[in-house]
């Protein structure tokens, strides 16, 4: 982008407001594309990362379909992104995962998807005569118990004490006759934003555990937290492990990325309303890290920010916060060649992933807009929000 379209966009658009760009989008689905071409894998959208459906026929022109983490996603992907391609005339798969069904959601579950992925034997036992008497692809997820990460414990599934997913001896624990017969598929998910050498890792592991089970398996699905389309990622190794799984057991590989789908594609536009001084400069933005960028908080982590630098790197450094009540609201340090003023507009930087997807009204704030720049450069504001979404979900 110039920066006469960066000037642009900031200075048209409302504020706070999130904006995706549909090329970048285009650009990381190559990426992704190229994957399952070389492969065969199938790629899916993990909706939970992203969600806006505006752009799920793109997106379902490029993957094989979307996976959700409950009925809402899995309808989700059943109205936006297999009906409009449908009537292009491609099918779309629509995966679902959850820790535990509810009785009452498990038949429109059934009409919306076709993976259904279980986290215990128990309820792979209740709901899995109807799933397989409506011809649905079965699958558990498995905990191969091998952490990959630090640092980010509450993105840890091989935790001890983890409820996701089955622990080889849950596996054996619970195998009797028929159970096996059960599954057509085995799922794992245990990384967040890594690189192949830690898919490597957690694979030997899943084939240390559970590999004799696996010649008797059709697919088995790799999860997310694979960070395929940041510069760098070592996509040939991501390659070799989707060989071995299909040279060695024949199976069917899933990969089911949601960062990566939409990583470094989407800002989000806040401007200034106030600047103070308690010991250091301090920016008041219209913007809130509690509700419109919550990882921030949770991960926690700094997002970047267009034309900034680090703290004292550039002639003014600003503490820059929202404008809720929580102390804490902060979203970091950052500084900047000239000094804010009211009126300034800043631009968050990969704010497509769970952003929106997370955001809400505490403290009655506003939520941001969505916008989309399209590939000609020009920026649809495709949802406003006001009061009464903000009313709507109280009583
Ligand atoms: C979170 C999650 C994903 C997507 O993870 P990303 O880190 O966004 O790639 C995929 N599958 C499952 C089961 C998940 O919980």
């Amino acid at each position: 982008m110039t920066e006469a379209e960066w000037a642009d966009m900031e200075r048209l658009l409302p504020t706070p407001c999130y904006v995706v760009d549909e090329a970048l989008i285009e650009e990381n689905l190559k990426i992704l594309k190229g994957v399952m071409d070389r492969t065969g894998a199938r790629i899916l959208l993990a909706q939970k990362a992203f969600s806006m459906y505006a752009l799920y026929p793109l997106i379902g022109e490029y993957l094989c379909g979307a996976t959700a983490s409950g009925l809402y996603e899995a309808r989700l992907c059943a109205e936006e992104m297999a009906k409009p391609l449908r009537t292009r005339g491609r099918k779309v798969e629509n995966h679902i995962f959850s820790p535990a069904y509810k009785e009452a959601e498990f038949r429109e579950i059934l009409r919306c998807c076709d993976h259904i992925v279980f986290n215990s034997w128990k309820q792979a036992e209740r709901f899995g005569p109807e799933a397989k008497a409506a011809g649905k692809s079965m699958g558990l997820r498995i905990n191969p118990e091998r952490s990959t990460q630090e640092g980010h414990a509450i993105y840890d599934p091989c935790a001890p004490g983890s409820r996701l997913g089955v622990t080889l001896e849950a596996f054996e624990a619970g195998l009797h006759r028929g159970s096996l017969q059960l599954l057509d598929g085995l799922h794992f998910h245990t990384l967040c934003e890594q690189d192949a050498d830690a898919l490597e890792a957690t694979l030997e592991a899943v084939e240390e555990k559970f590999g004799r089970y696996l010649p008797g398996m059709r697919w088995i699905n790799f999860g997310g937290g694979h960070h395929i389309t940041r510069p760098g990622y070592d996509i040939p190794r991501l390659e070799r492990c989707i060989g071995r799984m299909q040279d060695r057991y024949g199976l069917t590989v899933y990969l089911e990325p949601g960062e990566a789908v939409a990583l470094n594609a989407g800002f989000l536009i806040a401007e200034v309303l106030e600047t103070l001084r308690n010991g250091m400069d301090i920016a008041i933005l219209d913007t809130s890290a509690a509700c419109h960028m919550p990882d921030v908080l949770e991960m926690p982590y700094r997002p970047p920010l267009r034309g900034s630098g680090q703290p004292g790197e550039k002639a003014c450094t600003y503490r820059l916060g929202g404008p809720t009540c929580l102390a804490g609201d902060i979203i970091g340090d950052y500084s900047f060649d000239r000094p804010l003023k009211e009126g300034d507009r800043l631009v968050f930087q990969d704010m497509a992933i769970y952003s929106m997807v997370k955001n809400n009204t505490f403290n009655g704030m506003p939520l941001p807009a969505i916008a989309l720049r399209r590939k000609n450069g020009e920026c649809d504001i495709v949802k406003e929000f006001g009061y009464r979404d903000f009313r709507e979900r109280l009583s």
